[in-house]
């Protein structure tokens, strides 16, 4: 029986699987190129920040259950998000944000038309071209620009290659349920998880990049960039599908098929910034408990709230079709974007919000190292390449992460994690 493996990749889903197969006995060694666990989970405590931020993940979306029994078995307490979609009141009125009553337009007018026509669709297509057939004209084209701006900006979804099955799916799964942010941060679950690993006598090797993969049916070497060795019978790769697509894992012998695999399934990208200011000058007094998503049409578009504990930082989302414009500025020339679209949103003075800024990060996840991008959508013809991945090779290299999951919350933490406890499931099962 086969009972030794390495991982590549310490994020949710490697740490998932490691712990999954160390626990009943296998000898695991992880590889992870950063100098920490997490991957995209990246709770920070940046110099000028008052409390951690966090760079990556930050909210679970929903009731998720391998996602809140982790937290449960840590003893991490998840404080339910009250969200509202709006622009607070400040300076009287004039942002350009949404007010509530716009959002209930937003999702209930046209948008159930939307939602019905994607239902009934017979045959897959393209959301671009799904727009173009049964929402032509004048007459939807402020739909189409709130479709376009919800699958850039919630899937990170690129227009022209994203299924409206796989949209559909997500979309009538998405609005009602409660979120959550975790106490402490998101890495407080991958540092439990990586504690469980250790506890499983599971090896974790940080600042360890692999650089080449050569394999045989039943055996694997895998070296660091550094060209240290690693050997086992079976190899899990979780990088993400940006870091597969690039080549940076080299095979010997090669599988072309499945790294085209990889570049068949959607992979977005997204801009994250946080800025804190020294007052909450957003807050109306009502709103102390919520965090209010804001959605314009500003350069930099989507914003929101902490809660009252950390109530002066606002989080920016910038999606992929206003960044190419946006990563060409120096650092001052980003941060006064953004500041040029609260300044707007907010309707206050564009002077009196640089007077306010305390302290500022801008996360670039195309830039990334080892990540290369921001999370994954369904594509057209992605099921079929998600398929491959998911076989292993010659029963010895397989594949994980949150790009191969193919339940109902894509592109999530919860994704990965299912994915690592299946693949694991998987592997134990075949040897
Ligand atoms: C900005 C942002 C915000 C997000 N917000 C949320 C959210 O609010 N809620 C949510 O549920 N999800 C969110 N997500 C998505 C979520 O973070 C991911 O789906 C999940 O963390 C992916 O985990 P993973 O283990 O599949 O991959 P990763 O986290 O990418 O882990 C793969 C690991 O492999 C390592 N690696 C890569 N190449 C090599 C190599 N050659 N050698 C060794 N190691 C290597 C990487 O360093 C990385 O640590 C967000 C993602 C981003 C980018």
């Amino acid at each position: 029986m086969s009972t030794s493996i390495i991982i590549i990749g310490a994020g949710a889903s490697g740490l998932m699987a490691a712990r999954s197969l160390s626990a009943v006995g296998w000898s695991v060694t992880v590889l992870e190129a950063a100098d920490r666990p997490g991957g995209r989970i990246l709770t920070l405590e940046p110099a000028g920040f008052s409390a951690y931020v966090e760079g990556g993940a930050e909210f679970i979306h929903g009731d998720l259950p391998v996602s809140l029994q982790l937290a449960k078995e840590a003893g991490i307490v998840l404080h339910p998000i009250h969200s509202q979609m709006a622009s607070p009141p400040i300076e009287g009125e004039g942002g350009t944000g949404l007010e509530k009553e716009d959002w209930d337009d937003y999702m209930t007018s046209d948008w159930d038309e939307l939602m019905q026509k994607l239902q009934q669709l017979e045959q897959d297509q393209t959301l671009g071209e799904f727009l173009a057939t049964y929402f032509p004209g004048e007459r939807y084209a402020a739909l189409r620009d709130r479709a376009r701006r919800y699958a850039e900006g919630y899937d990170l979804a690129d227009l022209h290659s994203a299924s409206c099955r796989g949209l559909y799916k997500e979309w009538s799964n998405e609005l009602e349920e409660e979120e959550y942010r975790p106490e402490g941060g998101y890495r407080r679950l991958v540092d439990y998880l990586a504690g469980e690993c250790r506890r499983y006598n599971c090896t974790l090797h940080f600042s360890s990049p692999v650089a080449e993969v050569h394999w045989q049916r039943g055996r694997v070497e895998v070296k660091t960039a550094s060209g240290q060795p690693f050997t086992a019978d079976r190899l899990l790769v979780t990088v993400s599908l940006g870091v597969l697509r690039a080549g940076i894992l080299r095979f010997f012998p090669a599988i072309p098929d499945y790294l085209q695999a990889a570049r068949d399934i959607g992979y977005g990208t997204i801009v994250k910034i946080l800025l804190e200011f020294k007052t909450a000058f957003w807050r109306g007094k009502e709103a102390q408990d919520q965090t209010l998503f804001i959605l314009s049409d500003q350069p930099v578009p989507t914003w929101w709230t902490q809660t009252a504990s950390t109530d002066t930082l606002l989080t920016g989302w910038l999606p992929v079709s206003g960044i190419p414009a946006f990563v060409q500025l120096d650092r001052q020339g980003r941060i006064d974007r953004c500041l040029d679209s609260l300044a707007n949103i907010f309707a206050v003075d564009r002077a009196f919000l640089s007077s306010q800024l305390v302290a500022s990060l801008v996360l670039d996840w195309s830039d990334a190292p080892y990540i290369l991008g921001g999370y994954s959508y369904p594509t057209v013809g992605g099921q079929e390449a998600r398929t491959l991945l998911s076989t292993p090779v010659e029963g010895t290299l397989w594949f994980g992460g949150e790009g191969l999951y193919e339940g109902d919350t894509p592109g999530t933490v919860e994704a990965a994690f299912s994915s690592g406890l299946e693949t694991a499931k998987k592997i134990i099962a075949q040897s």
